[in-house]
């Protein structure tokens, strides 16, 4: 007799599972606004204890400068960015194909990149108006973050290529119309500041190599104003820098 009710119990929570009702911890969602913001992050759920646990997180203001002889970024992109999405926490661009970078002799892939407005990390307590984040990772699953800031200035010809074709509906995949090398958004001058830190949302896994371009690029107004519209602030503030320096 027991065994049935016990047998009934695990079916019905089964069929929660299974339709959504399910009230589990996972279903909550974090956010930047209010009780799902960056403060309460670890609190949301317990894979997210980093975010308030870790000693290395990110983002971070540039500030604790040590001269390195940092060799010259090479940057090996040949495949494409091919579609856009507004996944609810930024607007998410999907590469496809051999894009590599090397760092320390590791070769990490281009998966995708992503916006956030504002920046997120601050160069010298300087906030940019937009970043990019281009996520890499390597055949071991090491992750490289190249953090690339917009200013505003000129029409970016190559940002309006998605911005053609981003839907501001959550979740909406958009095929580009005009496909690119991602690399095409970079500027010539590849001079950066590195750094050890974390992914900068939930649940902000630490090991993460972060480059960050000391050149910026340039948007339009109207090119940040559009994303923002869609993203709002989904900028993280900025974390203490601890034990850490920044090579530059
Ligand atoms: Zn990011």
């Amino acid at each position: 007799m027991k065994k049935g009710i016990v047998w009934i119990a695990a079916i019905s929570l089964a069929l929660a599972g299974v339709t959504g009702e399910g009230h589990h911890a996972e279903h909550k969602h974090w956010g930047y606004k209010g009780e799902v913001s960056p403060a309460h992050w670890a609190q949301i759920n317990p894979k997210f204890r980093m975010c308030k646990l870790g000693a290395n997180q990110s983002p971070v203001n540039l500030n604790r400068f040590i001269d390195a002889k940092l060799p010259k970024l090479k940057i090996y992109y040949a495949g494409i960015a091919f579609d856009v999405v507004n996944n609810g926490h930024t607007v998410k661009v999907n590469t496809k194909g051999r894009d590599e970078v090397v760092v320390d002799g590791i070769t990490f892939t281009l998966k995708q990149f992503h916006f956030h407005t504002p920046s997120e990390n601050t160069i010298d307590s300087r906030q940019y108006p937009m970043e990019a984040h281009f996520v890499h990772q390597s055949k071991d699953g090491e992750y490289l973050v190249i953090a690339l800031m917009f200013k505003e200035g000129k029409e970016n010809k190559v940002l309006q290529k998605l911005l053609n074709d981003v839907s501001p509906k959550v979740g909406e995949v958009k095929k580009l119309h005009e496909m690119f090398n991602p690399g095409e958004l970079f500027p010539k001058k590849l001079d950066y500041y590195r750094y050890d830190g974390s992914f900068t949302t939930p649940p902000c896994t630490e090991g993460v190599r972060w480059i960050v371009l000391k050149k910026p690029v340039e948007a339009s107004r109207q090119q940040i104003v559009k994303l923002h519209k869609i993203m709002g602030n989904n900028n993280r503030p900025t974390q203490p820098l601890k034990a850490r320096v920044i090579l530059r």
